[in-house]
């Protein structure tokens, strides 16, 4: 208690202690820290999660839906076969890792040996319909959960920056957009890929205060869709993310932000030997909190039993005060740092004196 009482004279005259930017009669200091400090607090790392949705489509343009009365599975084929009342191939997992049957075991009877057809005979029951009568596709929407790490530098208005994000991508099923009676829907041979995107982005400021700050930005970059996603079959360009950033300070250094975001990406699905592929579009809605943290330019003081709360300056170098962590303001406003009256605290409740 008694050691509270004590005030704590800076080394300097007071009227050097300056406040950053805000004093008429600043005289600009040294920073106590070095140039590779200096150097590191120019940039903000930033962590994230969130949820995001994607809204998985295709084009079916050039394919026929075959679908057999005996089991389950909802087959492409060529359309220019539509015709035909034995199919020369079929095509099954066709959202990530096509594979063609050219050929049916039948067995005849327990001795003699099974037959194989050469391609896949219709049977009656069976369901064959062209794409070019009716807009054939499928619908589903997946369930995202990313994980983002960033770097980024704030430039005047202009933030320029890269990550990485690592997404947990859940499948659910495929739903027909057309004769909903009759075609079934399906599921992909996995439930969960894990996506991974390293990206750039570009932002600008659109409002700025003391505490909030809201950047329009955009991120691009490349996407891997993980192993169930056949790779040899795949291929796929930049993917964009746009997104509107709500940032509030809880110090200098520390922030936390929400990004709710539009995400374009699609990728073409080659079908082996057909000289047919599928494109399949993955646009996704994304809600993200995070935080980021700025290395400070000044290093603690390094005076034992200095108290000072704001930025301040021992031997002609400047250093910011030790009371402060990081996560609060280093160069408080009035009461800003204790809202609440000392013996208003609830540990102080019962004493005569609190200070
Ligand atoms: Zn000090």
């Amino acid at each position: 208690m008694a050691q509270e009482e004590q005030v704590e004279i800076p080394d300097e005259q007071p009227d050097k202690v300056q406040r950053e930017g805000k004093s008429k009669t600043k005289k600009s200091y040294k920073s106590g820290g070095n140039i590779f400090t200096a150097f590191l607090s120019q940039f903000t790392l930033g962590v994230s999660t969130g949820y995001g949705a994607t809204f998985y489509s295709h084009n079916l343009k050039g394919f026929g839906i075959y679908q057999p009365a005996n089991g389950n599975g909802v087959f492409l084929f060529d359309q220019a076969f539509i015709d035909r009342d034995t199919l020369p191939s079929v095509y099954n997992n066709w959202v990530n890792n096509v594979q063609g049957f050219s050929g049916l075991l039948i067995p005849v009877d327990s001795l003699s040996s099974p037959i194989i057809t050469n391609g896949i005979p219709v049977f009656p029951g069976d369901l064959k319909i062209g794409s070019d009568s009716v807009k054939l596709g499928y619908k589903s929407i997946a369930h995202n959960i990313p994980f983002t790490v960033m770097v980024s530098i704030d430039v005047d208005r202009y933030r320029i920056g890269g990550g990485v994000s690592m997404e947990l991508h859940k499948m659910s099923r495929f739903n027909p957009t057309a004769l909903k009676n009759s075609l079934r829907s399906f599921r992909t041979d996995f439930s969960i890929a894990f996506f991974k995107k390293y990206f750039g982005f570009v932002g600008i400021t659109t409002y700025e205060s003391w505490q909030y700050k809201m950047i329009a930005d955009l991120q691009f970059g490349k996407i891997n869709r993980g192993k169930h996603f056949n790779k040899d079959l795949i291929s796929s360009g930049l993917y964009f993310n746009f997104g509107y950033t709500i940032e509030r300070s809880l110090s200098e250094y520390f922030k936390v932000f929400v990004r709710p975001a539009v995400e374009w990406k699609a990728y073409t699905l080659t079908v082996p030997e057909s000289g047919l592929t599928v494109n399949h579009r993955q646009p996704t809605l994304y809600v993200q909190f995070g935080a980021t943290i700025r290395m400070p330019v000044m290093p603690r003081c390094p005076v034992p039993g200095c108290h000072i709360q704001m930025n301040h300056v021992h031997d002609g170098k400047e250093y910011r005060s030790k009371v402060h962590p990081i996560w609060k303001w280093q160069d408080p406003n009035y009461g800003q740092n204790y809202p609440q009256l000392i013996k208003h605290k609830r540990k102080n409740r019962r004493k005569i004196n609190p200070y």
